[in-house]
């Protein structure tokens, strides 16, 4: 479907300018977010919601997801998944998208991280991180892109990390899942472009949550030094990623596929 654009017909401006926030509206779609029940991947089900969305929520404790849902609100549903299992996730597609009707957004938030110098990584480690932030996050996209591109209709967020942008030390596992999933994010786009599915990532910078927490504690240095090339001076919150989730997901971006877009501060270009 041709996208629409303001100005094909200047008759219109006017109207079209009165609907302008629609272009950014996620009302009638429905969102799949994996880890949905904390962190980024919460803030993200809190902006979609805001923007309209109806937003089923995944994670593996049941008492954080029923938490999340009676914040979010009667558009938010949980389905308790671990994203690891990978012989789950068809089952889970299905049984959502029978419950909930078809998924529109997929964001596959859910993420694990070690660190660890590298020298004391072990395979089970590497396979662990990889198995989750990488290999599962390529499950549950197909899972969800076989009716996507059957439909012709759908947009796939992935979460990357400076990690994959620059060399942060001791996190040798989850650097190289995050840069798998980047170029997955190419590779995929440039397959399901043809059927109206955008694929693309948001790579968040340091942002505060429980994560980012356990990566710093007890590590001013590492804290320091993240702060110190944040231009913008301070850590972003997982709404920062929330409204970003947003827009990447709406028919504002309709043209955006196959991009990485940082939400960092300026983390990326700081010196
Ligand atoms: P948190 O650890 O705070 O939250 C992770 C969420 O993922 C939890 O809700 C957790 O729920 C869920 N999760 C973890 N493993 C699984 C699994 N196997 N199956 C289903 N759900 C799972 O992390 P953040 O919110 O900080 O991170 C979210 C994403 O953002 C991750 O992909 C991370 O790599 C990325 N990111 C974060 C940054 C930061 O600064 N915080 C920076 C860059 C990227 P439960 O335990 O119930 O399963």
């Amino acid at each position: 479907m041709k996208k629409q654009y303001i100005n094909d017909d200047l008759a219109t401006m006017p109207a079209t300018f009165a609907h302008f926030p629609e272009v950014f509206s996620l009302k009638g779609k429905t969102a799949l977010i994996t880890g949905g029940g904390s962190g980024i991947g919460f803030d993200i089900a809190k902006c979609m919601v805001a923007a309209g969305a109806q937003v089923v929520i995944t994670g593996r404790r049941e008492s954080a997801l029923q938490e999340a849902v009676a914040k979010l609100g009667e558009r938010a549903q949980f389905v308790v998944n671990d994203v690891a299992e990978l012989d789950t996730l068809d089952q889970l597609v299905e049984q959502i998208e029978t419950t909930y009707g078809p998924i529109d957004i997929l964001v596959n938030n859910a993420g694990i991280n070690m660190k660890k110098p590298a020298l004391e990584v072990s395979d089970e480690d590497f396979n662990r991180i990889m198995h989750t932030n990488l290999h599962a996050v390529f499950a549950l996209t197909r899972a969800c892109a076989r009716r996507m591109v059957a439909r012709k209709s759908g947009s796939v967020i992935m979460i990357s990390s400076m990690a994959a942008y620059y060399g942060l030390d001791r996190v040798v596992a989850y650097a190289a899942s995050k840069s798998g999933v980047e170029g997955m994010v190419r590779v995929l786009a440039s397959e399901f472009s043809k059927f109206n599915v955008r694929v693309n990532a948001l790579a968040p910078g340091f942002i505060e949550t429980s994560m980012m927490q356990t990566a710093m504690r007890s590590d001013p240095d590492r804290m320091n030094k993240a702060l110190g090339r944040t231009p913008i001076g301070y850590f972003g919150k997982p709404e920062d990623i929330g409204w970003a989730a947003v827009f990447l997901a709406s028919d504002a971006a309709g043209y955006i596929t196959g991009v990485s877009l940082p939400v960092d501060g300026g983390n990326s270009i700081g010196f």
